[in-house]
């Protein structure tokens, strides 16, 4: 049985399963609008999870091509990934903010040797042992690697413009553009009074940036044609106080449930990467390299027990956070390679 929820007014969400993955699912959304059904983010590219898809929206009299828009709250797999397949069946245009659209574009045109080389390089200067660069050479001398996901992601038709209303029929739908967990993420405020009278503005479909009891993962934006030193997690605080204020009655996430008291929950995130900001300085009171930062930082196991991807993954989200502290001027970096950080 599909499991779908009706949130009134004219939105529901379906589970999408996002295979092998204790994230379970994605709530993908279904607004009704004047011209058609639109889907706010579509799920994960599996023939299971479009099955699961089909069958939601079947079960609210819906077929996969009626599907008049699509709405992406960010280009990740779990909510981008069946967004080509529903516009083939169905015709749909599909809106993503230029940022989020920059890497499909980049992904789509990634050179596997040269992504190979930037990833390798990037864990050096993060510090990595040579036992965890060398398979990512390795891969690169045997010509492997065209298994990254979203080489064929769909790229979209649409542009989503921070600030502004989307153009569909009979609602005000309002893009609020919150960097941080990707440099495109944006979330959907839905400017109408609450069906059930709930206080607060609006609802607000808010995709992995703001979740009731898990925080987004905030790493690096990672883009081999630009050295920018990006701030990141500055950008998702940012983008989490922009919604505290917004106050929105009920928040309609992409995973987990709906749930009210956004400030509160704004409040809960912020306190969190204050607490981890302050934890990192005392680390930092001896100089470390994003790398040995890792090892040293709390995770939701033992660093030994963390598989090779999900290092990748956390060095990245240490290097934000040394890059947080560096930009609030209590931490610097030293010169050399690898980079090296120490608490001021
Ligand atoms: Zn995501
Ligand atoms: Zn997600």
């Amino acid at each position: 049985m599909p499991q779908v929820i009706d949130h009134r007014g004219g939105v529901w969400s379906i589970e999408v399963p996002i295979p092998d993955n204790p994230l379970g699912h994605t709530l993908v959304h279904l607004l009704d609008t004047g011209r058609g059904p639109v889907l706010v983010d579509t799920g994960w590219d599996d023939p299971s999870s479009w099955d699961a898809l089909a069958a939601g929206l079947d079960s609210l009299g819906v077929r996969i091509g009626d599907i008049h828009g699509v709405v992406v709250t960010h280009h990740h797999p779990d909510h981008h990934g069946l967004s080509g397949q529903v516009r083939e069946a169905s015709g749909a245009w599909i809106a993503m903010h230029a940022a989020d659209a920059d890497v499909v574009r980049r992904t789509r045109e990634a050179e596997p040797a040269r992504w190979l080389d930037y990833l390798a390089d990037k864990l050096c200067r993060a510090g990595a042992p040579d036992e965890h660069v060398a398979p990512l050479r390795a891969a690169r001398e045997q010509g492997r690697m065209r298994t990254l996901p979203g080489l064929r992601a769909a790229l979209p038709d649409r542009e989503i413009v921070p600030g502004e209303l989307l153009d569909l029929e009979d609602r005000h739908l309002r893009a609020i553009w919150t960097p941080g967990h990707t440099p495109g993420h944006v979330c959907l405020h839905l400017e109408e009074d609450h069906p059930a009278g709930l206080p607060g503005h609006g609802r607000l479909f808010s995709g992995d940036h703001l979740l009731p009891g898990i925080t987004p993962h905030i790493g690096l934006y990672e883009d081999p044609d630009d050295a920018t030193v990006t701030d990141p997690l500055g950008d998702y605080l940012d983008s989490l106080e922009r919604i505290g204020r917004l106050a929105p009655a009920e928040v309609l996430p992409a995973h987990q449930h709906a749930f009210a008291d956004a400030p509160g929950r704004v409040r809960e995130l912020l306190g969190h990467h204050e607490e981890r900001l302050t934890g990192l300085l005392d680390l930092l009171a001896q100089p470390l390299t994003p790398w040995q930062t890792a090892e040293r930082m709390e995770w939701n196991r033992p660093w030994e027990e963390i598989p090779y991807g999900s290092r990748n993954i956390a060095v990245s989200e240490a290097e934000a956070h040394l890059r947080r502290l560096v930009k609030l001027g209590r931490a610097e970096v030293l010169s050399g390679t690898p980079t090296t950080y120490v608490a001021l």
